[in-house]
């Protein structure tokens, strides 16, 4: 583990250029929507990569015919930032909502069920909040928000 400053958005490009051969071939458009002025964030560089990647391919994985990811990226207050990855899947069933994040909780044939429970222990560990929110048939809403470097030291 290794904290330093870090550039939320190099840390989204090095992720994103991983993931962009799966999105071509789902046809899913990674759209990024990112504030000018963003604040420098004191995080574990891997472990955010970690983060971003298990949630954004999870929006891949639930938008198989295709479509737009929107990832936001804003200043929240003067003291912390917010990441959302919002996909138009079939969003989370009420009912199945509460097991998701716990661990080896899956629905894909492949899937592990461990991204989730794994990116809100990293997300926790950084003092920010993980919240999922999601509506069956409009699709499903990640957000991460971080404090800010030097408000977390
Ligand atoms: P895995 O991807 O290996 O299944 P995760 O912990 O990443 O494990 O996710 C657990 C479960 O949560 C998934 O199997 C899926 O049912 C549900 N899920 C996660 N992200 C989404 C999403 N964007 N849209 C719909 N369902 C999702
Ligand atoms: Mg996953």
């Amino acid at each position: 583990i290794q904290y330093s400053d870090k550039n939320v958005k190099e840390i989204l490009r090095s992720v994103i250029s991983v993931l962009e051969t799966q999105a071509i071939l789902a046809n899913v458009n990674l759209v990024k929507d990112y504030d000018e002025n963003l604040p420098i964030i004191y995080c574990d560089e891997n472990q955010l990569k970690q983060v971003l990647l298990n949630v954004i391919k999870n929006a891949i994985e639930a938008m198989p015919q295709g479509g737009d990811i929107r990832i936001t990226v804003k200043k929240k207050g003067t003291e912390a930032l917010s990441i959302q990855v919002q996909d138009h899947g079939p969003g989370i069933p009420a009912d199945m909502m509460e097991r998701i994040g716990e661990p080896f909780f899956t629905t894909k044939a492949d899937g592990t069920g461990l991204g989730l429970m794994i990116s809100r222990r990293i997300i926790d560990a950084h003092q920010g909040t993980f919240r999922i929110w999601s509506e069956p048939d409009r699709g499903t809403t990640v957000e991460i928000e971080l404090p800010a470097s030097g408000r977390s030291r």
